[in-house]
Parts: C-alpha cells; structure tokens; sequence
C-alpha cells in the first residue's frame, strides 16, 4: 500500500505548526486518488512532548506517526533531525513526503532529499495525483512569472509547501491511529551548530503573520517612512500585524519577509486592511482568501476595490491618523 508521510514541526513553543494540519487535509485528498494511501507523520521532539499531541493526531486522519523522543531534540538541530528523518524513512518507504515550507522545513527537506538521492520540489503552492499515479507539484518559477508542475523521478517524491496555502479540515477525520515509537540513533551525530539562545528579529516581534487574525498592509501608496509609521501606529493600535506589497519592498518601506502575493507570503486573516495598495494580480493572489478585505485607496478605479469587502476612497495620510485618533479617545 502506498505512503504519504508528513513532517510533523514542533514550534518553539511546543505547538504542532499549523501546517501539518493543512496538509494532512490535503494528504486525504492526495490518499484517495492513491487507492487509499496510509498517511503517516513523523514527529521529532523532546521527551514526554508527544502525549500532548496524540488527540489531534487521531483527529487529523493520521493513519501513523512515527515518534523520535529525545531530550535533545529540545531545540531544532539540522543534523540530528535530518538522522532520524532519513533512518524513518528508509525503514518505512514512503512514495510521497511532504515539509512545511517554513524556516525549519526550508532546512530540513533539502537535506533529507539529498542524502536519499530523491528530488523535492521546494515552496509548492499546489499538490495533485496525475494519471500516473505520481506526485505531481506545483511551484511559481522564474520570480513567479511560470507555474511549474514538477514530477519527481525517485522515491520519496519530496516536497515543501507554503503555510497557508491549503486549509485545515472543517470537521475531524478521526482514524484509530498507531503510535509507534522509535530509538533515535544519534549518540555518534556532531553537531556543527549549537544552539545558544533564540533572539527575535524585530520584524517578527512586530509580525506573526502566519497566525495573524488582522494584517495592516502598506503598499507604494505610503510613499515614505514616515507613512509607515503612520501604518505600525495604526496596526498597534487594532492590534495587528505589518504587511507589505512588493510595490513597498522595492522601495526600501518593508523587507521582503512580510510581503504578501505571489512572490512572498499567502495569509488568510480574519481581516486584511489593504492601504494604498493598487491590487495588482500578484498580490491578491496572497490575500484574497482573507475572510473580510478592507481596501483603502485614492484611486476610485483601483483594482483592489474589486476584491474587497468594504472600500475607502481616500487618502491614507489623511484617514489612517483619523481612525487611530478615534480609537485613542474610544
Ligand atoms: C513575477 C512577478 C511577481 C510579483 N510578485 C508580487 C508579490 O508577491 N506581491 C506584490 O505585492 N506584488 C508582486 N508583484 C508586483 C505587482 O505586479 C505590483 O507591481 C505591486 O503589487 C504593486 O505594489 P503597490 O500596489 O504597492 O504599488 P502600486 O501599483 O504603485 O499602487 C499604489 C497604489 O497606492 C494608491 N495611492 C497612492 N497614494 C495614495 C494615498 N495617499 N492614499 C491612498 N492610496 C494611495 C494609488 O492609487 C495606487 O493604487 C510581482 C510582479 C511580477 C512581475
């Protein structure tokens, strides 16, 4: 019977990462065109962690999970996590393995496919079984202006996807899912990194956009720092996260981790705030699943006002310290 395994990433602060269970609900989709493959996970962590995640395992459709426990796998090292991941999949043969595309899974994937000598396609924002029976991966190319479907010659056909981009199940899958442990085999790893002490970037004390409930977005419209800052106010004031269109990367106002579209980030808040961002198709692509779009911009015509749910006509150096001076005095 055939396998799709799925790398299950313990964050920092002891949460399975939500995009496990975006591609478990993919992976079920993926397993009935497979004539019903199992679908398995991996789980690497320290020791007694596993027990906390067992319920959302069975709940998530989890045929599998193959547990390493370890105390040091308390902090995420290349290396040894590559170890464990490559000894799993040896014993358990895999035909597909899938990695969130996040830091970590940006870091592990590549390595794991090329010690087994697989392919893995890297960023995927689309996954599908063709005729063949074959893992067939979708992944912007040339700086986004091609979609490449990439089909993969060996086994396990390897790929990371993007947060984000598939949803979670709506209801539970609930399987009779088998725990099995295995004996990490490490004692003869060197690490090359050791891990000391994790210091945040100041854009990621400002931007949990992954898990954000409201992004403020600024585009070119903003026109300088000091519009910015007019952004982060307001952002701080409704309690949100910074984002930003390439329009406003390419200026030098945001850097390139929180732009949002085609060629940076997908996000599905519960509200996007859209300002002076003209809408163009490779930016909506990253935020038009948001569940409510407020747009704001001087241009009556702009394209963004086709896909939001409330539009604005005004200008942001104008509006934004309005709104924000409201909410001061409320
Ligand atoms: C291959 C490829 C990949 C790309 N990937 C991405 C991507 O991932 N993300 C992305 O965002 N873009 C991407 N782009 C670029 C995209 O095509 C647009 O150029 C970009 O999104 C425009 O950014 P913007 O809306 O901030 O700027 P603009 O298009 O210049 O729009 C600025 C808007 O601000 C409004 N405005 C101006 N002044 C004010 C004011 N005072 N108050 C209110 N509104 C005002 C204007 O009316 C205008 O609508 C990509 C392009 C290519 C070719």
């Amino acid at each position: 019977m055939s396998n799709i395994l799925l790398y299950a990433e313990v964050t920092r602060d002891n949460y399975l990462h939500t995009v496990l269970f975006e591609l478990a609900n993919k992976a079920q989709e993926l397993s009935k065109k497979l004539d019903n493959a199992e679908v398995s996970a991996l789980l690497i962590c320290k020791t007694g962690l596993a027990e906390l995640y067992k319920e959302a395992f069975i709940n998530s459709g989890f045929d599998n999970v193959y547990i390493a426990e370890d105390n040091r796998f308390t902090h995420y090292s290349t290396e040894m996590y590559s170890k464990v991941a490559i000894d799993i999949i040896q014993e358990v043969k895999p035909d597909i393995m899938l990695i969130g595309a996040t830091t970590q899974g940006r870091d592990l994937a590549p390595r794991i496919a090329s010690s087994l000598h697989t392919g893995l396609t890297a960023d995927c924002i689309g996954l599908d079984i063709n005729e063949k029976g074959q893992l067939a991966a979708t992944r912007p190319t040339f700086g986004g202006k091609l979609m490449a479907t990439i089909l993969c010659k060996t086994l396990p056909q390897m790929a990371t996807v993007r947060p984000k981009v598939f949803k979670p199940a709506s209801e539970n899958i609930v399987k009779d899912t088998k725990f099995i442990y295995i004996k990490p085999e490490i004692d003869n790893i060197k690490k090359k990194v050791e891990f000391i002490e994790f210091v945040k970037s100041m854009n990621s004390v400002i931007n949990e956009l992954d898990s954000a409930d409201i992004i403020v977005a600024g585009g070119r419209g903003m026109k300088n720092e000091a519009g910015f800052e007019l952004l982060k106010n307001f952002a701080e004031k409704i309690g949100a996260s910074i984002a930003a269109s390439r329009g406003a990367v390419d200026m030098g106002l945001a850097s390139q981790d929180i732009q949002i579209g085609q060629t940076g980030k997908t996000v599905t808040p519960k509200l996007y705030i859209a300002c002076g961002i003209s809408g163009a198709i490779q930016h909506i692509v990253g935020m038009n699943e948001s569940d409510k779009i407020i747009a704001i911009n001087t241009d009556k015509n702009a394209p963004i006002f086709e896909v939001c749910d409330c539009g604005i006509v005004a200008d942001v150096f104008e509006i934004l310290p309005q709104i924000t001076d409201q909410l001061s005095k409320s």
